[in-house]
């Protein structure tokens, strides 16, 4: 059998033959024939039985009521800033699951920064769940690259315009390999139809669950307080944004003449709806009336 040295450091390494190397790196061989001196990668053992790398959780499927009320968080946070939120999930052998809200900032498009450091008396901090607004679900490589630094399960949630319908994608990672995690762990959440292959994109919605599980619940203001919203694209936080909408700085559409005009804008403040969605429904409204 060939010799492995394992490269701790300040250990010597074999002054001939040919020999593994455990390091850094991974596992290497160490070759000296003849006519050759050489380090190279060991990717493959042809003679040995083949072992596929997979991860499964050891822990019940995530708690539905959680789920349902983390999911509606998302939607509220959607309906108020367009923008994504991030939770963390929290689980404990005697009581169970539960999530808690950071403080974070967001923007459209990103969860800016967020507090990854609050954790529960008896539980164990075992991932994060986030959200990705109007968009699709799916692991950008910034979730990636941040995941790759947080072991646990990662779920993000999109498509909130179609609540109770959503995209999902669900993923163990463990030290940046990434697993996925199928709907079976999560209680209460129905797949829409199947993806035709694993780790394929959700283009589209692909999951929902029953809302009357919420039976009631109220997103906490404490929750939405907890999250700051800066526009990517003004550079002006959500209330200054609104506050311009409301008094006109920015040059406005003909569209949003004519709300300004009707004081339109001053009820779209007053009900904490995005405007998209607002004029959504007007435009409905318009449409019904041409007719
Ligand atoms: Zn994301």
């Amino acid at each position: 059998m060939m010799p492995v040295h394992v490269n701790y450091f300040g250990t010597e390494r074999p002054k001939e033959g040919t020999y593994y190397l455990v390091a850094q790196e991974g596992l290497l061989m160490h070759v000296r024939n003849n006519w050759l001196d050489a380090v190279i990668p060991v990717t493959k053992f042809q003679a040995l039985a083949p072992a596929i790398p997979g991860a499964k959780l050891k822990l019940p499927p995530i708690d539905a009521l959680v789920f349902a009320k983390t999911v509606a968080f998302f939607r509220k946070i959607y309906k108020l800033h367009q923008s994504e939120a991030a939770v963390l999930l929290h689980y404990s052998k005697t009581l169970g699951w539960e999530v808690t809200i950071p403080v974070q900032q967001v923007t459209e498009v990103t969860v800016h920064k967020y507090e990854m450091t609050e954790r529960l008396e008896g539980y164990d901090c075992v991932g994060t769940m986030h959200s990705h607004g109007y968009m699709s679900a799916y692991h950008s490589s910034v979730d990636v690259k941040d995941e790759a630094a947080f072991d646990g399960i990662h779920i993000t949630i999109g498509s909130l315009q179609h609540f109770p319908q959503f995209s999902m994608a669900a993923e163990v990672v463990f030290r940046g390999e990434r697993f996925p995690l199928d709907e079976t762990n999560i209680h209460g959440v129905q797949p829409l139809y199947k993806k035709r292959r694993e780790r394929e994109r959700p283009q589209e919605i692909n999951f929902s669950f029953d809302p009357s599980v919420l039976s009631g619940f109220e997103v906490p203001e404490a929750w939405v307080r907890k999250v700051t919203f800066f526009s990517n694209y003004t550079g002006h936080t959500y209330w200054e944004k609104r506050a311009q909408l409301v008094n006109g700085v920015s040059r406005p559409s003909r569209r949003r003449r004519h709300a300004q005009k009707s004081g339109m804008l001053n009820q779209i403040a007053e009900t904490g709806k995005g405007l998209q969605e607002f004029f959504l429904g007007e435009d409905k409204k318009e449409s019904k009336e041409q007719k």
